[in-house]
């Protein structure tokens, strides 16, 4: 995908991918290595999600598995269902979203503003038949059964044409920006497309270049690539990552570093970046600099490593950005964000 600026784009559709990658500045200057963000922010729906959302449509439409005005459905944290609406808005689909009821407001309501069919469930194990991925299935196949256009179940932690995206958009993205000076990727996992994909694109291009992932408490991973066992402990207020299972997308894949990053470690670098950086990301995205800084300081100064800032900090104003709300689960609140500012001088 082209970003320079010659000609009007067909439709929005072409403006997902080719996001900048950014310096960011302190976690570069207390680690002595370079630290670059991919800003999937930027995203015409907002997210890094937009990418395994059109590769998840593409391929469906590629292998006639959709009709035109078909519905599409899915069980996601959020972001890939904004991302699978607007794609479904421009291809002429219709989207039936499963969303587990914990996730924000503000990702709820975006979901409703892009025209998707809501539909939320308690949040249970991946092991309880209710588990939003496993309502979301059975309602693709009722509809698929019941409705004349058909129904279409997009399945992006077993869908590999999510990690695709990355495997052929991402990771070649930050393979050419750095001008392939890269050492490091580091990234969480919830379907673990991107982590995979992107690993996968470096990794054929620079053998020697180091994986890691970067876990939130609560997800079993980081237990799974350090002693072989899924093995799930604490919680984390961060939203779409984490992952009890290894995905189809994680199915071969295998980082060389791993970290376990607490919330309260991630939290204060989301609002470092937004008080020092001008730059406003949600919870996923303080993970994935956490992991950064970590992977700088094992690989040593001098080194470049990239991360994901997956999102923005306006899909969660009500929570990361709320006083009470951080209060209630024992996490600090920032000075700046509890004391209202003075509008003069
Ligand atoms: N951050 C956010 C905010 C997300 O919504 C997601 C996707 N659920 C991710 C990170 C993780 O991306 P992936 O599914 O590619 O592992």
């Amino acid at each position: 995908m082209s970003t320079s600026l010659t000609h009007p784009r067909p439709d929005v559709l072409a403006a997902i991918g080719a996001t900048p990658l950014i310096r960011l500045r302190r976690a570069s200057e207390e680690t002595g290595c370079t630290i670059l963000g991919k800003a999937e922010f930027l995203n015409p729906g907002l997210s890094v999600k937009d990418r395994a959302a059109l590769a998840i449509v593409q391929d469906a439409e590629a292998r006639g598995l959709i009709r035109p005005g078909g519905t599409i459905v899915e069980g996601t944290a959020g972001n890939t269902g904004i991302g699978l609406a607007l794609v479904a808005s421009v291809r002429g689909y219709r989207t039936l979203i499963v969303i587990p009821e914990t996730q924000s407001e503000e990702k709820k309501q975006t979901l409703r503003l892009a025209g998707a069919r809501l539909v939320e469930v308690p949040a249970v194990p991946f092991a309880n038949p209710n588990n939003y991925v496993h309502v979301a299935r059975r309602l693709a196949e009722r509809l698929a059964a019941t409705e004349a256009a058909g129904a279409f179940f997009a399945d992006q932690f077993d869908n590999v044409a999510n990690r695709r995206a990355h495997v052929e958009g991402t990771g070649p993205e930050i393979f050419a920006e750095t001008g392939g000076r890269i050492d490091g990727f580091v990234c969480a996992a919830g379907t673990g497309g991107t982590l995979a994909g992107v690993a996968e694109a470096l990794r054929a291009r620079d053998p020697g270049v180091r994986i890691a992932l970067s876990d939130p408490e609560g997800s079993a991973l980081h237990a799974y690539y350090t002693t072989g066992t899924l093995k799930a402990e604490g919680s984390s207020i961060t939203e779409g990552i984490g992952q009890g299972r290894v995905t189809g997308n994680l199915e071969g894949f295998r980082p060389d570093h791993s970290f376990r990053i607490p919330d309260g470690e991630a939290l204060d670098i989301v609002f470092r970046l937004m008080r020092e950086e001008g730059l406003s990301l949600g919870g996923s995205s303080g993970i994935n600099v956490a992991g950064a800084i970590r992977l700088a300081r094992e690989l040593g100064p001098g080194h470049t490593i990239a991360t994901i800032l997956c999102d923005g900090a306006a899909r969660y104003a009500s929570k990361l950005f709320n006083p009470a709300f951080l209060t209630e689960r024992g996490l600090p609140v920032p000075g700046w964000l509890s004391a209202p500012t003075d509008p003069l001088p």
